[in-house]
């Protein structure tokens, strides 16, 4: 068997992490004749820190910017130091060489006080490339043979910059290039997830989350048998454990649920993740890095559906209702069309529709172009918006062939007021949208009716 293995940030956090991962590979590699790629996510929270220490470049702070960046220097040196013996010297050098370019620049953008969404991903990438390096280095230092293949050489994206769609045809060709001599040889690839560049170079990102992406579209490009997601749950569970207390384990689910989870808000797994899985037909396993034993969630093309209930649901909070009149009463001929393509001018994704005889109301969860976008909006219709509202999803292939599960659902929101109730042509989940203070209270609701 071939495959990926991916380790979000959780499952690289320290040096136990680290130790935990040496050791799921070491296993894997001891079942499999065929070496694996593996992809890694920065350690947990780095991101966040460098998002916020763009911030602060923006905002001209540079000195903030610099003591921040000293102390996730200061982190990656500990960790580095804790997991290696041989390439020790090796590998800390380039960890501070990183680091200095990083630095370099931060002060440069700090006195520009201007961050491009081009000079926010050379930023944001410094985590995955450090991380990627020390996991490289530790796998040498334990005896698995390994090579450091730097990402940004084999994923090409467009220059569609903190949000980068691959050219998976130019990655493919690249995968087979750089990375499947490597594992023909018998060595283990390490790239870091989440980070590309352009055809010209340009270092990009994938959008946050997007490790899991990464991993896909390699495993794609290789052909693998199985991409495993690492991460710090048994799996995908039937709801957000941070907002429903002690959720089950979704043991199978097809590729289609998995997509409508992640895309309403499981961030186990990227939205895009399941895109290049489905092309090839590959499985994608999700698994505890602190509980390799446990078997985790299976997702693939046909999994059977889970017996007579929901398989899980998910919400998306902070969306924004945007509600539509035509102002001429009627649904004119040609409404419709003009009033998308005015989020298709602004790029914006629209996520829930529904509409009545005179009005439409459609959901988005970027509202960077609100302003332009009800503008334009407002030269043919009139046009309002409601912020802090939430979508709650619930999925299931079950949806299908069983009708009552719908009434099932919207009596167990009983007394929530829900703005827009709406399920689609693949009757595969239901989305209601409602104000984002009463999601903890109708996850819990649909949970216990269905779980
Ligand atoms: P990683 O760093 O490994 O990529 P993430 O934090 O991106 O991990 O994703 C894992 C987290 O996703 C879990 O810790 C959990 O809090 C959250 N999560 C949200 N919805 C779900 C769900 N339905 N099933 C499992 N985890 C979920
Ligand atoms: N490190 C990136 C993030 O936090 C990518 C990932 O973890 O998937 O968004
Ligand atoms: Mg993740």
């Amino acid at each position: 068997m071939s495959v990926v293995m991916k380790f979000g940030g959780t499952s690289v956090a320290d040096p136990d992490a680290i130790a935990r991962l040496i050791g799921i590979v070491r296993q894997q590699m001891q079942r499999d004749s065929q070496a694996p790629a593996v992809v890694v996510s920065a350690l947990a929270g780095v991101t966040d820190t460098l998002v916020a220490i763009a911030q602060m470049a923006e905002d001209g702070a540079a000195d903030r910017a610099a003591t921040a960046l000293q102390a996730l220097l200061d982190r990656h040196i500990t960790v580095a130091t804790a997991v290696t013996t041989s390439s020790r010297d090796a590998v800390l050098a380039e960890v501070r060489r990183e680091f200095e370019e990083l630095i370099g620049l931060v002060h440069a953008l700090a006195v520009l006080r201007e961050v491009s969404p081009r000079s926010r991903d050379a930023v944001l990438a410094v985590g995955e490339v450090v991380s990627s390096r020390i996991v490289a280095a530790a796998f040498a230092d334990h005896a698995i043979a390994s090579a450091w293949v730097d990402a940004r050489t084999v994923l090409v994206t467009d220059a569609e910059h903190t949000a980068a769609a691959p050219d998976m045809a130019a990655t493919c060709a690249r995968a087979a290039e750089r990375l499947a001599p490597v594992l023909r040889d018998g060595r283990v690839a390490v790239l870091g997830g989440f980070i590309g560049a352009t055809p010209a170079g340009i270092t990009s990102t994938l959008g946050r989350g997007g490790s899991d992406y990464s991993a896909a579209i390699f495993g794609a490009c290789l052909d693998v048998d199985e991409i495993q997601i690492w991460t710090d749950v048994d799996g995908m569970l039937t709801a957000d454990p941070r907002i429903v207390p002690q959720p089950r384990l979704v043991p199978q689910l097809s590729f289609a649920e998995a997509s409508e989870l992640a895309y309403f808000g499981a961030k186990v797994l990227h939205p895009s993740t399941i895109l290049p899985a489905v092309t090839k037909n590959i499985p994608v396993r999700i698994l505890n890095s602190r509980r390799p034993e446990n078997t985790g969630t299976r997702i693939t093309a046909d999994a059977a559906p889970a017996n007579g209930r929901l398989t899980a649901i998910a919400c998306k909070r902070d969306v924004t209702v945007i509600d539509i009149t035509s102002t001429r009463m009627l649904m004119a001929h040609g409404f419709l069309r003009r009033l998308f393509e005015v989020f298709e001018r602004f790029k914006t994704a629209v996520d829930v529709v529904t509409t009545s005889e005179v009005s439409v109301s459609v959901t988005v969860d970027d509202t960077r172009r609100l302003d332009s976008i009800l503008d334009n909006l407002h030269t043919f219709a009139e046009a309002s918006c409601e912020r802090d509202m939430a979508i709650i999803c619930a999925v299931g292939e079950n949806l299908r062939v069983d009708a009552t599960l719908f009434a099932r659902a919207v009596t167990s929101l009983d007394r929530i007021p829900l703005r827009l109730v709406s399920q689609a042509a693949s009757r595969r989940n239901i989305t209601f949208v409602l104000r984002d203070a009463d999601v903890p209270h109708a996850m819990m609701r649909l949970h216990e009716s269905f779980f």
